[in-house]
């Protein structure tokens, strides 16, 4: 009898998961007429005023597309990622020193004494939005700024959300699809 272990069997998700994220890549001609946000242009907003009003905005046109849903999706998680990060008043020793922000993002040291938490439930209230999926948008946010063909990526987000952790080790590891 030939029993498929249970590391294989999950090696196996991960690669069909994959194949299929790959195959679902349209790179079509974008219609930048009916398109208000760019992945390539957005610049992150300079005050926590600013970023909460640009959030809003964000949110409107996201729920108004079905077109752009992954790179709409990923401007939300960088102006999130933005937000959160100036809402720190203090950073710890490692985070002042680091360059990359999603180092400092996950530094549970910071997150606790700047009480990041408290203020970042009035945003999560008024997306109603979890934590697991700010932290995924953060994140496919992330992706799709280093490797930007991912904002053609056409799976269902929630899909996608069951695999990222792993993803951008995946995508790590296949930068010349993904940067070309
Ligand atoms: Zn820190």
């Amino acid at each position: 009898m030939v029993r498929t272990s249970k590391k294989a069997r999950k090696t196996r998700v991960n690669k069909d998961f994959y194949t299929e994220l790959k195959k679902s890549v349209t790179c079509t001609a974008i219609d930048t007429l009916s398109k208000t946000l760019s992945i390539e242009t957005y610049v992150e907003q300079d005050s926590i005023e600013k970023s909460e009003i640009m959030i809003d905005a964000i949110f409107v046109e996201l729920n108004k597309t079905k077109k752009f849903i992954i790179e709409f999706s990923s401007i939300l998680g960088i102006e999130l990622a933005n937000l959160k990060l100036l809402c720190y008043y203090a950073k710890c020793d490692k985070c002042t020193a680091s360059a990359d922000k999603y180092v400092i993002l996950s530094c549970k040291r910071c997150n606790s004494s700047s009480n990041v938490d408290s203020y970042f439930s009035d945003v999560k209230s008024k997306l109603q939005y979890s934590d697991v999926w700010i932290n995924f948008l953060i994140r496919i946010g992330r992706l799709c700024k280093l490797y930007p063909k991912f904002k053609y990526v056409t799976l269902p987000l929630n899909q996608i959300q069951k695999q990222i952790s792993k993803l951008p080790m995946l995508v790590e590891n296949d930068i010349e699809f993904w940067r070309t």
